[in-house]
């Protein structure tokens, strides 16, 4: 057992068994004499590792057969510009709903590709709920529909799927990946950067339905345009190898955990253990709307923020590591991806208690 528990936003804690079995097979994969990292992304070892971890995704996640896995890179930040430079054809614009720092983002860069029509926000409290599908302002004209399913700063998640009719669902999973079953035929496209949830940073997932793909304008580069992406498997240029290996046995991993419908029971376990602490407490203080809590980031804040510091100090000693919170919102967060076992979460619980007892 490692000593310490490690609730960093990204990159973050990963399972204990996929960094053994890493560590075992570091020098020597499977008798190849070769660790992972060396090995030519076009030899039949590397290939088999690819395909293998695509095929346990589509496993994991039922992904139809009209849906195309893009290993990519640049992480969720170039699927910011990626979506609308492939997505948004001759329509007139786009369709987002604002949630947080991550929709800001992503609206930002849909800007450059055409019209961007925030059909609802909740920065009108802070964005400390999402809203209610009955508000949105959507265009029935539009391209696609963004929704960031989880926003990892703010603890703010899509408890539910929205239905936008015969428009495209888009849909940045970061930091829900993997974390709860999705009906992917609900949505058009899904994508979110490897390191929260599924492995190391460098690697990026894209699920695209295949109706989606070849429409980006000319002089679109080929690492930018889905299509290419999708004839060449993955492999226009050299992917990120050792992530997509991680990442494969962290599929792996999951399968042998009973797969998504297993992981969520144990995330819920986790998240409301984490929850109710933080409301049977007058001391600490999470803002967000009860039904649209996030399962995987929980934010929080002291009382008197003057304890930040001891607090974390405190923390540190209990090996409790990582849990300041985003620079841009302060206080604390805790981020409890699938890899965080439930005695992380106990431990926290109990060290807040010991805090506000003897602070408070
Ligand atoms: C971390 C994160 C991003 C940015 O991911 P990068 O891989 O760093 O580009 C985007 N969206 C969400 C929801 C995130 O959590």
């Amino acid at each position: 057992m490692r000593k310490v528990f490690n609730f960093s936003a990204g990159p973050a804690v990963l399972p204990e068994e996929v960094l053994q079995q890493a560590s075992e097979e570091m020098l020597d994969w499977h008798g190849s004499g070769q660790c992972v990292m060396e090995m030519s992304h076009r030899g039949p070892e590397y290939m088999g590792i690819h395909a293998q971890a695509e095929a346990d995704l589509r496993e994991l996640m039922a992904i139809p057969s009209n849906y195309e896995v893009v290993f990519a890179q640049g992480g969720a930040t170039l699927q910011f510009s990626m979506v609308p430079l492939n997505l948004m054809r001759a329509k007139a614009g786009a369709d987002y709903v604002n949630t947080g720092e991550w929709s800001k983002k992503a609206i930002k860069e849909a800007e450059n590709y055409g019209k961007v029509n925030v059909a609802a926000s909740s920065e009108d409290r802070k964005f400390s709920y999402v809203p209610q599908r009955s508000s949105w302002k959507l265009d029935p004209d539009a391209a696609y529909v963004h929704i960031c399913a989880n926003e990892t700063i703010g603890g703010v998640e899509f408890n539910w799927t929205p239905d936008t009719g015969a428009v495209p669902l888009v849909a940045d999973l970061s930091s829900t990946f993997l974390s709860r079953p999705i009906d992917v035929a609900r949505f058009g496209l899904l994508y979110g950067g490897a390191q929260k949830n599924i492995g190391p940073a460098g690697l990026t997932i894209v699920i695209v339905r295949d109706d989606l793909i070849g429409h980006a304008p000319k002089g679109t580069p080929g690492l930018l345009d889905y299509k290419t992406q999708v004839d060449n498997d993955s492999m226009l240029n050299t992917p990120p190898t050792y992530a997509v290996y991680i990442a494969g046995l962290v599929f792996q991993w999951l399968k042998r955990q009973g797969g998504v419908a297993a992981i969520e029971k144990r995330n819920i376990e986790k998240s409301s253990l984490l929850y109710d602490a933080l409301d049977a407490s007058g001391f600490y203080r999470n803002p967000v709307a009860a039904a649209d809590r996030s399962r995987m980031n929980v934010p929080f804040t002291l009382t008197d923020a003057a304890l930040d510091d001891a607090f974390l100090a405190g923390a540190a000693e209990h090996k409790l590591l990582q849990l300041k919170g985003h620079r841009s919102v302060g206080g604390m967060r805790a981020s409890i991806y699938n890899a965080m076992p439930i005695e992380g979460v106990r431990a926290l619980v109990q060290y807040m208690r010991e805090f506000e007892r003897t602070r408070g």
